[in-house]
């Protein structure tokens, strides 16, 4: 089973493709094979998920960081960043903006803390967002590694979804792309509580990292699979020059079109393998194409995570060099958005949870 016609037949039929067609499927080099699998890709999102984009405004509330991961621009150890927290009436600002624009959720994401005060301080922002809102905006929450009893008090307090990458779903691999204290188990551990508590849960990859090979991506493909998720957050890698990976990683400019590709491949051998998730376009892309976004929509996603952190903050956010959007106001962002999202015929789920289909039908079996 060797040629894209042949792998595209046995999608068709609704055959399990192998690890071997995945792996074929990545490696396309032909402009026009690949534009195939993209087609194919969006035909499946187009029968499972339907047509519609959902958007999520996400605020990015903090850079403070414990963790140390070497490819991120906000670790701990790099001292050229100006850290922040948003102040709780900036964060139910940016909530209530989105609400009165329509957007069915938002996100909160920030770096990783785990004491006390941060605790306390995200549970009471999550209820005044579900208060703000009459209980009308969804929340999905991605704060990293917490105890089982943080993550319930959250999901207790509103959050309903969690997004907590895995990064790379090989253990060695993982070994070399963080210092010795941060374990992969302690992360897949973390990832069973979130959705043995109920939350829609998502995970996912960064791709094109140094020491990832193309066997790595398709494990990737198989772990998501078999972990049964949810959602799924993933973006290519990109150098933050003031990080220690940045060595592993030279002539990036060179390489940006091919990580570019790598990126819109893999979201749509997602969707190929994964059918009913939901699957986000992510900001990296748009990093690297100025169209990125609507291409991952194109190749298969549904999400689109608009940015609503105050302006003055974004900057300080930077986990990789020359990120999107940090010069635009929501506003402003919105009206790109949507011009973006209507140039390729998809329509706006305003208004909408957008949840993942994949979740919703899960439950409705737990249920019978
Ligand atoms: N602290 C939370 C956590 O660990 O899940 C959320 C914030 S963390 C900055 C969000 C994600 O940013 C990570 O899971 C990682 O995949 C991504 N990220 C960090 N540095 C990146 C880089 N240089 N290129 C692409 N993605 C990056």
């Amino acid at each position: 089973m060797r040629t894209l016609n042949q792998i595209l037949n046995k999608i068709d039929s609704e055959d399990e493709l192998t690890k071997d067609n995945f792996k074929f499927l990545l490696q396309l080099k032909n402009r026009g094979d690949i534009d195939l699998l993209f087609r194919k890709a969006y035909e499946i999102k187009q029968k499972y998920v339907g047509n519609k984009t959902y958007f999520r405004g996400i605020v990015e509330l903090s850079n403070i960081c414990r963790k140390d991961c070497y490819y991120c621009g906000i670790r701990r150890s790099n001292k050229n960043v100006n850290r922040f927290v948003l102040k709780e009436e900036q964060i139910l600002s940016a909530a209530k903006w989105a609400y009165e624009n329509n957007y069915g959720s938002v996100v909160l994401q920030s770096g990783e803390r785990n004491d006390k005060a941060f605790i306390e301080f995200i549970e009471k922002t999550l209820m005044e967002i579900k208060k703000l809102s009459d209980g009308e905006l969804g929340i999905t929450i991605s704060f990293g590694e917490q105890s089982y009893d943080t993550y319930k008090r959250w999901f207790e307090a509103g959050a309903h979804r969690y997004l907590l990458r895995i990064e790379t779903s090989n253990p060695e691999h993982y070994k070399k792309l963080h210092p010795p204290d941060h374990f992969f188990e302690e992360r897949l551990n973390c990832l069973k509580m979130i959705k043995d508590i109920g939350y829609q849960t998502g995970t996912g990859v960064m791709i094109g990292l140094p020491f990832q090979t193309v066997d790595d991506l398709v494990s990737d493909l198989f772990f998501f699979k078999e972990f049964d998720i949810d959602m799924l957050g993933m973006g290519p890698y990109l150098v933050n020059e003031d990080t220690p990976l940045a060595k592993e990683f030279l002539n990036f400019e060179e390489k940006k079109d091919e990580q570019y590709l790598l990126g819109l491949k893999m979201i749509a051998c997602a969707r190929i393998l994964l059918r009913d998730v939901n699957i986000a376009s992510t900001t990296a892309l748009q990093a690297l194409k100025y169209s990125g976004r609507e291409m991952g929509l194109l190749a298969g996603a549904n999400i689109i995570m608009p940015n609503i952190t105050p302006m003055e903050y974004r900057e300080a956010y930077q986990l990789y060099d020359n990120k999107p959007c940090i010069d635009d106001d929501a506003e402003l962002c919105l009206d790109c958005l949507k011009q973006r999202i209507y140039g390729i015929e998809s329509e706006i789920g305003y208004g909408e949870w957008g949840d993942s289909p994949h979740f919703k039908k899960k439950n409705l079996i737990n249920n019978i």
